[in-house]
């Protein structure tokens, strides 16, 4: 997979001997390389897909791989010249495995493709095609549990003799533990005369992390997808996946770390260049836990990336209430507690959460800032498909209401037949055929902004300095990327008034969002800023 540099092969022909002399092999764990070469990560802009809602092929109304790959252009179109693709660089598919539920995180075969998205054909040639377009693309892995259906679940619940039993995690009695984050759902289930543990739900049993077996057999399905050409996994509930006691105890276990750092070699091990996204739904500190150790690995010992939860609820909180003080306090939170160098995984909302433009009235303004803030942060930003168009959120708090068709048009444009879920209400204006060619649209706003940070290399990967204070309310987010010659200065406006700042830098615009506007005087650089626009200068 990867070509030799050919001076690299002409010092193998001319000098073997020596080259094998002074660097050996070591005789176990993991061989050629133990670092992360995953570059293309640090700066790329990720797209969240949940499959079934995508796009249909063939009028069943559900979502499959032959209408996704048909819909890879409108992502990224391969051609870095045109600008009517929104111009993401990877995908990260929820869950594509075989599975009972319409959501797919409880699995019953880990290797074969969901039969109502298609074929592990059809999903080959989806990622050869978005391979092709330069689409890296990433699966939801869902390790921590099974379906109840798995035949690795049903053997185990069979009989206490199994020699599946120690898959999962049995006991004779119901200690009363409950779901950690709070309610009184319990985490330990009965089934055939003894307790099961599952912490999200019956249907869901908790594979046991303990048992060799189980770890080695992630193991090998991770390196079957690495091998069928996937470039990564996002990790599900990977805070979860050893439970020491009740209460708290069911989270960020010692044994969990040394299980993700055992995961995260043998992937380096398999192939250097994949990525492993964390979900580990908490506070930052805890979060930043996960990286592991930087000077054991460049980029991180564990989980080399990781979702930055209480960013998303800062950014989100930002642009509902036009302060960015809650913003400015996370990253401040960050700089203190993330270990240097690894790559953040920021977002707005995702599949588990009420949509932005829900959570923001659908104001145009909230919207165009809480986007562009994110697209100008370090590390991978991460979409969440519709966002784009200002897709909301059904009208319910089922999960479903979240995962709702995506609007290509204002009519059935999902779907020939009867889509599998109801459309999000206002589709009539909110869709991909409405924007596209309305260079006032918010389509066109994050094309522009995907666009800015492929241009510009200090956006997209360097270093931030935070300049807005962490405990000042303030309309304008203000900080620098990039360091020495190559910084920029980077300013948002939060709010429904115009904002000005004075800062003591010279610099010079490279982008004005919403007719803003910045005159050099003797205080250094006055930034005038429209109602929720945003700014990039390059400093001096
Ligand atoms: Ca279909």
């Amino acid at each position: 997979m990867h070509r030799a540099h050919p001076a690299l092969i002409a010092a193998l022909l001319c000098f073997p001997l020596a080259l094998f002399a002074i660097s050996p092999l070591p005789a176990d764990g993991p061989p050629a390389s133990s670092g992360w070469r995953h570059d293309w990560a640090r700066g790329a802009v990720f797209y969240e897909v949940f499959v079934r809602s995508f796009a249909d092929s063939d009028g069943d109304g559900i979502g499959d791989f032959q209408g996704l790959t048909a819909k890879l252009d409108y992502l990224n179109d391969g051609d870095p010249v045109t600008t009517s693709d929104l111009g993401v660089d990877a995908l990260w598919l929820m869950p594509v495995f075989a599975s009972p539920s319409y959501h797919g995180y409880d699995v019953t075969n880990y290797e074969g493709i969901e039969p109502d998205y298609g074929t592990l054909a059809d999903f080959e040639r989806f990622l050869a095609a978005a391979h092709r377009r330069g689409i890296r693309v990433i699966l939801d892995f869902v390790m921590n549990h099974s379906s109840d259906q798995h035949p690795w679940f049903v053997e185990s619940a069979a009989a206490p003799a199994s020699p599946k039993r120690d898959w999962y995690l049995w006991r004779g009695d119901d200690p009363g533990w409950t779901q950690p984050w709070g309610g009184a759902n319990p985490t330990w289930h009965e089934k055939n005369g003894a307790f099961y543990y599952g912490i999200f739900w019956g249907g869901m049993p908790d594979l046991n992390f303990a048992e060799p077996a189980v770890r080695a057999e992630m193991k090998r399905i991770a390196k079957l997808w690495l091998d069928r050409g996937v470039d990564g996994f996002r990790l599900d509930a990977t805070r979860h996946l050893f439970a020491g006691g009740p209460g708290p105890l069911q989270n960020d276990q010692p044994e969990t770390h040394a299980f993700l750092r055992e995961l995260g070699a043998y992937v380096r091990s398999v192939r250097p260049d994949a990525v492993l996204v964390g979900e580990n739904w908490t506070e930052t500190a805890a979060i930043a836990a996960y990286y592991g150790s930087t000077a054991a690995v460049a980029g991180g010992d564990e989980l080399p990336m990781n979702f930055n939860f209480p960013l998303a609820a800062a950014l989100v909180l930002a642009a509902a209430t036009g302060d960015a003080a809650p913003v400015a306090k996370v990253l401040s939170e960050m700089a203190e507690a993330y270990p240097p160098g690894v790559i953040d995984a920021p977002f707005l909302t995702n599949h588990d959460m009420f949509r932005t433009a829900t959570q923001v009235g659908s104001d145009v303004g909230k919207l165009r800032v809480a986007a562009a803030a994110l697209l100008t942060l370090p590390g991978a930003p991460f979409l969440y498909y519709g966002e784009e168009v200002g897709l909301e959120n059904g009208p319910g708090s089922d999960d479903r209401y979240k995962r709702t068709p995506m609007p290509w048009d204002a009519a059935s444009g999902f779907t020939s037949g009867t889509p599998w879920f109801e459309a999000a209400p206002h589709r009539e204006r909110a869709n991909v055929a409405a924007e596209t060619g309305d260079g006032g649209s918010l389509l066109a706003h994050y094309r522009r902004w995907i666009r800015l940070r492929q241009r510009l290399p200090v956006l997209a990967q360097g270093g931030l300095h935070l300049l807005s204070s962490p405990r000042t309310s303030s309309p304008l987010l203000l900080f620098e990327r990039g360091s020495g010659a190559h910084r920029l200065l980077v300013a948002h406006n939060f709010s429904a008034a115009p904002a000005e700042a004075a800062i003591a830098l010279g610099g010079v615009p490279v982008f004005l969002d919403g007719e803003g506007r910045a005159r050099r005087s003797e205080r250094g650089l006055e930034v005038s800023l429209p109602p929720y626009a945003s700014a990039v200068f390059a400093l001096e």
